[in-house]
């Protein structure tokens, strides 16, 4: 197995508070890592340190071996790190298309002046988005793709994280961060919308994800291994099983 990403001895300081603690954390090429902990571990602290929103204290944050540390968040998008929020960040007035393609956008240098001397370019960009994100929305379903330029609120909740997710991969990540997506879904819901994670991650083999989420039946499902934090540190990791008969994770989870 290729290792894509770890995270060196990380910590993260908001003023007396320690929010991670020296976290070490490895993740294979193609896998899908479970990060669980109770509320105020360091999960989204460690998904923003990841993406360059939080500066560390301590420790190294590298991908392909190379040290992103310190990253304006854009610079470390471009070497392959997306991510979905915990609350949505999608523009209801906005059209699917429009909201897919903002995040690609984003990442770009592009400039006012440099587009006016591009349009040919630009209009070409256009149109290979509009095939991207149409091959994307297939991957969830053909009735979402046939939506490509519905405004975004018309869509349910399960088709608008959908739509995050789709946002988060028109870059072709290497690691894509899932921040706690099943967050506001019917077990229904959530049940089907992991099965979408499934699909993406058979979809694109060598890309790997970390997904934060509260419900062991998901990790159970989806992760091939699990990360449990506590006070910014790790308390436990492993397969499910082995993750599960650890006692602080009984007493924790599980109340035994
Ligand atoms: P989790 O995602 O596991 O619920 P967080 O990473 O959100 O935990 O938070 C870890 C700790 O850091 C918490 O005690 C939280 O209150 C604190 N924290 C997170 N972000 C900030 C911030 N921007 N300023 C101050 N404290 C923060």
């Amino acid at each position: 197995m290729t290792k894509l990403f770890e995270a060196e001895n990380v910590s993260v300081r908001f003023g007396g508070l320690q929010a991670l603690d020296g976290l070490s954390l490895e993740v294979e090429e193609g896998t899908i890592i479970g990060l669980i902990g109770p509320n105020g571990s360091g999960k989204t602290t460690f998904f923003n340190t990841v993406t360059g929103l939080c500066r560390t204290v301590g420790g190294r944050v590298l991908i392909d071996g190379e040290n992103i540390t310190g990253l304006q968040p854009r610079h470390i998008y471009q070497r392959g790190v997306s991510r979905t929020f915990q609350r949505s960040r999608l523009c209801l007035s906005l059209s699917v298309f429009d909201n897919v393609v903002i995040g690609r956008q984003n990442s770009l240098d592009l400039t006012l002046f440099g587009n006016l001397f591009r349009r040919r370019r630009f209009v070409e960009s256009v149109r290979e988005n509009h095939e991207q994100v149409h091959a994307l929305l297939s991957t969830f379903s053909e009735p979402l793709a046939a939506r490509i330029f519905d405004p975004l609120h018309r869509l349910n909740m399960i088709d608008r994280r959908r739509i995050e997710v789709c946002r988060a991969l028109i870059a072709n990540p290497r690691l894509l961060l899932l921040d706690e997506p099943s967050a506001g879904m019917t077990p229904d819901e959530t049940h089907e919308f992991m099965g979408d994670i499934l699909k993406v991650r058979s979809d694109h083999p060598r890309m790997s994800i970390i997904i934060i989420e509260h419900e062991m039946d998901v990790i159970q499902r989806v992760a091939d291994h699990v990360v449990v934090l506590n006070f910014g540190k790790k308390v436990a990791e492993g397969t499910f099983d082995a993750v599960v008969a650890n006692p602080w994770v009984q007493e924790a989870y599980l109340g035994t």
